[in-house]
C-alpha cells in the first residue's frame, strides 16, 4: 500500500517506510529488504526549498543533491559541502536523491543487502562482514557492525555544523543525528516515527577555503575507499593557519570528525611538510580488519592531498573583507557571535 500524505503532519502520523527520491528505498524492496507500506513524500509541500538568511542556510530534506552542488550561494559560501554534493554517486542519481535520503541511506555492505543472509543489522548474531569479505568495509571500530557508514552529505553537513529539523520542530545535531556507531541495527539515531523536515548549515567566517575528496577503485560511481573534506582558514598576513576543520568517511560506521588532525595546522604556516604531518594523525586510532589494512595506508595521502586543494582553493570568488568584521562570504553581515 502506498500512502500519499498532504502534509508533514500527515505524514508522520502514517506508519510505513518514508520515500524521498527512492534510489536506496526501492533497491532494498526489490531485495525484499523492505515490506513496509510506502510513505511517500513528494505531495507534501515546503520540503523542497532552499534559502539564506543572516545566519544560516536553510536547505528542505526534499531538496535534491545536485540542487545543492549547483546553488551558487551554496558553492560560493559552503564550498566543501558544494564539492561533496556534487561529488557523490552519478549525475542520474544526483538529480532524483534527496538531501534527506541521502543522510538517511541504509548501507551499501554486500551482506545487508543480500535477500538471502541475516546479519547482525538484520537482527542476526553477527557482522558477517567481519569474518567474511570486508574489503571495502571500515578500519576503525565504533562498534560491532563494520559496515562504512554511507553518507557523503553525512560527513560533509558534519564538518558544517549543521543542525537537521524534525517534523516535530527537535533541533538534533549531526552527532546525535547519527549516533554514536555501537548499535548494529541502526545507520542513524532518527528517533522512531520521526521525519527529517530540514537541515540548517551556520554560515562560516569569511575566507573559507575548502576541498572534498574521495580515494576510489574506479573513476565513476563508485562508493568512497576513503572520503575526506577540508575547511581551512588562512590569515593572509601572517600567513598561518587561524581554524581548521578535517572529517573523513569511508572508514568507520560513521563518519569521522579529526580534531587533531585540524589542531596540527593551527597556528602553523601551511607547507606542504605542515599538512603532511597532520594529515599523518588522521590514520591514529585505526584498528583495522585484515582485509581493510590498505585503507590504513590511504589515509595519509587521501588526507594530505584534500588539505592542499583545500589551501590552494581559489580565493578570487569570495568577496574581498573589507577588514571591518561585517563581511560573509555571502556578503551578508556577520551573525552574533560569528556563528
Ligand atoms: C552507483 C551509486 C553510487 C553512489 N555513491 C554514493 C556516494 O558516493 N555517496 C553517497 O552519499 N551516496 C551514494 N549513493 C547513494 C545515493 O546518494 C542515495 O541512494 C540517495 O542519496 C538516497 O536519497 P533518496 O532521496 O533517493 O532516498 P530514499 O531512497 O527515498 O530514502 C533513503 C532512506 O531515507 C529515508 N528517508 C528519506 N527521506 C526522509 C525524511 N525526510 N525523513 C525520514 N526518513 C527519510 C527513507 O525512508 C529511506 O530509508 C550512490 C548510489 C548509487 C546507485
Amino acid at each position: 500500500m502506498i500512502h500519499f500524505p498532504k502534509t508533514l503532519d500527515e505524514a508522520a502520523g502514517l506508519s510505513g517506510s518514508v520515500r524521498a527520491g527512492g534510489t536506496d528505498l526501492q533497491e532494498r524492496r526489490h531485495l525484499g529488504l523492505d515490506t513496509a507500506s510506502l510513505v511517500e513524500l513528494r505531495d507534501v509541500p515546503g520540503m523542497d526549498g532552499i534559502e539564506l538568511d543572516e545566519t544560516h542556510l536553510h536547505v528542505g530534506a526534499g531538496f535534491t543533491v545536485h540542487g545543492l552542488s549547483a546553488d551558487q550561494r551554496v558553492i560560493d559560501g559552503f564550498p566543501g559541502l558544494a564539492a561533496a554534493a556534487g561529488g557523490l554517486a552519478t549525475p542520474q542519481i544526483r538529480h532524483r536523491a534527496t538531501v534527506g535520503g541521502c543522510i538517511l541511506q541504509e548501507v551499501r555492505c554486500w551482506y545487508y543487502r543480500h535477500p538471502d543472509l541475516v546479519c547482525l543489522k538484520k537482527g542476526g548474531a553477527t557482522c558477517l562482514a567481519r569474518q567474511g569479505d570486508h574489503h571495502f568495509h571500515s578500519c576503525f571500530q565504533l562498534g560491532p557492525c563494520v559496515a562504512p557508514h554511507p553518507s557523503t552529505l553525512a560527513l560533509a553537513l558534519l564538518a558544517y555544523d549543521a543542525q537537521c529539523e524534525l517534523d516535530d520542530g527537535t533541533l538534533l545535531d549531526m552527532p546525535t543525528l547519527l549516533g554514536d556507531g555501537t548499535d548494529p541495527r541502526r545507520t542513524h539515531a532518527l528517533p522512531s516515527g520521526r521525519l527529517l523536515k530540514a537541515v540548517h548549515v551556520p554560515l562560516g567566517e569569511v575566507g573559507e577555503r575548502a576541498a572534498y575528496g574521495r580515494a576510489i577503485s574506479r573513476a565513476r560511481a563508485e562508493w568512497p575507499l576513503v572520503e575526506v573534506i577540508a575547511r581551512l582558514w588562512v590569515d593572509e598576513r601572517k600567513g598561518t593557519v587561524t581554524a581548521a576543520r578535517v572529517a573523513m568517511g569511508g572508514v568507520a560506521n560513521r563518519p569521522l570528525d579529526l580534531p587533531a588532525v585540524a589542531e596540527a595546522l593551527v597556528g602553523q604556516e601551511p607547507t606542504d611538510e605542515v599538512l603532511a604531518a597532520a594529515a599523518a594523525k588522521a590514520a591514529d586510532g585505526a584498528e583495522p580488519l585484515p582485509g581493510t589494512a590498505y585503507k590504513v595506508g590511504l589515509i595519509p595521502g587521501a588526507v594530505r592531498d584534500i588539505l592542499t586543494r583545500a589551501r590552494d582553493a581559489n580565493l578570487d570568488q569570495q568577496p574581498a573583507d573589507d577588514g571591518s568584521g561585517a563581511a560573509t562570504p555571502h556578503g551578508l553581515p556577520r551573525p552574533p557571535g560569528g556563528g
